[in-house]
């Protein structure tokens, strides 16, 4: 079966925990503008974890195509399930953070989000691996790896942006920079006090752009490393990434790699797309253009004006 065999249903995978109540209405407009597109398609409402990656795999031999309506996290899942297949993936931003949708530069618009799918335009996407775990988005090892654990500790249900507050401020204050050792593609780069990011994605939380000139389909991963021994050198950091002018800066390592091992003297906890990862050591690598994803092919007119587009997060 090839991705334009179009006979084979549509799924529509819903995560119901994901983002807030406006999305629901969301919802609702969007099955309403597929069935005005004429496009069946068969709904699951995922239940627990890795539900959709179960649901993904289930269907990947008989989908024409799968929409996952959720954040990150359930894209992620359904990823993992279609991995390898020929079924391309439409990924509505529905969730908190939406940093796949926002990179694929998806609309919000349901009618627009229905006519991604009607024109059928299909990218292949790398998948990143970690000690033999995928990852679409972005790692963390150091400082945001502790903010991550620390927010996994306290977490009782719905994960908002001020959920991140006490978790940073505390990690902040208490964090003591890691001593990393970065070798990628078999080159000593770094052995010194500092923090790690590994991103098939230029988009980090609120805005940031980490991986700055990752592109989602190159076969290679954006290495970022930040020299760092005390807080006010992560401050510094945090403003010339807010700036986007992070990878000039002496005490910064802009690298695009195919491979990565991270180790360091204690274990050191890590994230992987916002989510708890594994301890270092980290063995990364990259899976080229494993995965299909719907991309837009109409671009709105603010994106026209570069400046605007150069502000949208
Ligand atoms: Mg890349």
């Amino acid at each position: 079966m090839t991705a334009t065999d179009k006979s084979h249903p549509i799924h529509l995978v819903v995560n119901p925990r994901s983002g807030y109540g406006g999305h629901k209405y969301m919802l609702n407009a969007f099955r309403q503008e597929l069935s005005r597109a004429g496009l069946a398609v068969n709904e699951h409402t995922t239940r627990a974890p890795g539900d959709a990656t179960d649901y993904a795999r289930a269907i990947s031999n008989t989908a024409s195509a799968v929409i996952v309506w959720g954040g990150d996290g359930t894209a992620h899942e359904v990823a993992e399930g279609l991995a390898g297949s020929d079924v391309p993936l439409l990924v509505c931003p529905a969730g908190t953070e939406n940093l796949l949708a926002k990179e694929l530069r998806m609309p919000s618009e349901p009618r627009q989000l229905a006519e991604v799918l009607q024109d059928w335009q299909v990218a292949e996407c790398d998948v990143g691996l970690v000690n033999g775990r995928s990852f679409l988005l972005i790692i963390g090892v150091g400082f945001d790896g502790e903010v991550v654990r620390r927010l996994s500790a306290a977490r009782t249900g719905h994960i908002s942006h001020l959920s991140y507050f006490w978790p940073v401020w505390r990690t902040f204050w208490e964090h003591r920079f890691p001593r990393l050792r970065v070798t990628a593609d078999d080159e000593e780069l770094f052995h010194d006090r500092g923090l790690v990011f590994v991103g098939n994605i230029s988009r980090y939380a609120v805005g940031l752009r980490i991986c700055r000139d990752a592109v989602f389909d190159d076969g290679l991963l954006d290495l970022v490393i930040f020299s760092c021994h005390e807080h006010s050198a992560l401050v510094l950091h945090a403003a010339w990434t807010l700036l986007r002018r992070h990878p000039l800066k002496g005490n910064v390592i802009y690298k695009r790699v195919r491979g990565v091992r991270i180790e360091s003297d204690r274990t050191e906890p890590s994230q992987v797309d916002g989510d708890v990862g594994p301890g270092t050591p980290l063995d990364i690598s990259v899976a080229p253009r494993r995965i299909k994803l719907f991309i837009p092919t109409r671009t709105p007119w603010w994106q026209n004006w570069s400046w605007i587009g150069e502000l949208s997060i």
